[in-house]
């Protein structure tokens, strides 16, 4: 039931594990981080504490500095290591953390499969990165306008973070209903479902609308509405003390 972001010159992990267990009070039952290592994706994920997370992590390569990481409050499929998030598309290059709901994702997972999508995990979460995966190879367009026109095909609510191994330098996120707040750093920018893994590090903040999607790299943040219009954000100073 949490979401944590990192691009920027520092090593992500610490950032990102350290965000995961400021957000533990949120509840939750799985615990996955994704990094980019140059142009390697490496994802670790564990049903169960953000700890176990960090046990089963030890001794891997751990290095990146781009990062998300997800704690999982299970909707759809059981608690377990393959439904935790990130998730990934077939091609094994785009991760998606989402916390929400897709409404519609049993119709779309139909159609998916039928195209030659194969599901690795029964989450609803998943229709999302085969769907973005699907548009960004068929339309030829960058990985925001992917995120934004697939956000077009589902319903519910969300907040989302997707990493594509090969644009290591971007990181998108999107809300609809489920809040996310992006820090602003200098030469980094962090996201999180709210403030608390944030504060250490920035007290300017841009909280994301609903219907908003967020392009993000270490020098610049754009952020558009679902309906493509690019949007100025307002910058609030936290006022949070730890
Ligand atoms: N619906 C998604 C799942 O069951 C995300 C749940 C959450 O918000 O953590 O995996």
């Amino acid at each position: 039931c949490g979401i944590v972001g990192y691009i920027g010159q520092r090593e992500a992990w610490p950032i990102v594990l350290k965000g995961l267990k400021r957000l533990e009070y949120r509840g939750y039952d799985s615990a996955g981080i994704a990094l980019i290592n140059k142009d390697d994706l490496n994802i670790y994920k564990k049903a169960g504490k953000v700890k176990e997370l960090e046990d089963f992590a030890e001794g891997k390569d751990l290095t990146g500095t781009v990062g998300m990481g997800h704690t999982r409050w299970a909707t759809h499929g059981a608690p377990s290591d393959r439904n935790s998030h990130p998730h990934t598309s077939d091609n094994g290059k785009l991760s998606i953390v989402h916390n929400g709901i897709i409404e519609n994702y049993a119709t779309l997972k139909e159609e998916l499969e039928s195209r030659g999508h194969e599901f690795k995990s029964d989450t609803d979460t998943e229709v999302l990165i085969h769907l973005i995966e699907e548009i960004y190879k068929k339309d030829n367009v960058d990985l925001l306008e992917a995120v934004r026109l697939s956000l077009h095909e589902v319903n519910g609510a969300y907040a989302i973070v997707v990493m594509d191994e090969d644009q290591p330098d971007q990181l998108i996120a999107a809300r609809k209903g489920s809040p996310m707040v992006i820090g602003v750093g200098e030469g980094e920018y962090f996201i999180a479902s709210d403030a608390t893994p944030i504060v250490e590090y920035t007290k300017n903040v841009i909280y994301l609308n609903d219907n908003e999607i967020a392009y993000v790299t270490r020098e610049e943040l754009l952020i558009k509405r679902l309906d493509n219009v690019v949007q100025t954000p307002y910058v609030h100073e936290l006022e949070l003390k730890l």
